[in-house]
């Protein structure tokens, strides 16, 4: 079986300032990041779309004990998408000790930030980040 969208293809498509999603032929819904089948209903007949990339946070964490190749602390939060999947990334641009009342609700647009190679890593990675708007 074939991936319609591979992470490699969904991660370059951030590069380039598009966040690509799958939709479902059966049920319709929208699957982000790539999966094999449809989150919703496990269909496998997906094509690629492009989502409009804008979502408001549902739930958030601060990170204060951070792995190699990030720096603490930082917001990771799960962003549901206009079009409904729900997606994680770190929220940036906000001091963690002053601004994080009020965070969820607040409507957000899908960024990226390129993570250099790291020991244990295969290479250059992309991680999804979500801007406030
Ligand atoms: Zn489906």
């Amino acid at each position: 079986m074939d991936y319609p969208l591979t992470h490699r293809q969904f991660y370059e498509g951030l590069k380039a300032g598009e966040l690509l999603g799958l939709k479902c032929q059966s049920c319709g819904t929208y699957t982000v990041p790539p999966k094999i089948t449809c989150a919703e209903c496990g269909h496998t007949e997906l094509e690629i779309a492009r989502l409009n990339g804008m979502g408001k946070i549902r739930t958030f964490t601060v990170i204060r004990v951070a792995p190699e190749g990030f720096n603490a602390p930082y917001i990771v939060a799960l962003a549901e998408l206009d079009e409904g999947p729900w997606l994680m990334g770190n929220v940036e641009g906000l001091d963690v000790d002053d601004n994080v009342d009020g965070l969820i609700g607040r409507k957000v647009r899908v960024d990226h930030k390129v993570i250099p190679p790291l020991n244990y890593s295969a290479g250059e990675g992309v991680a999804v980040t979500f801007q406030l708007v």
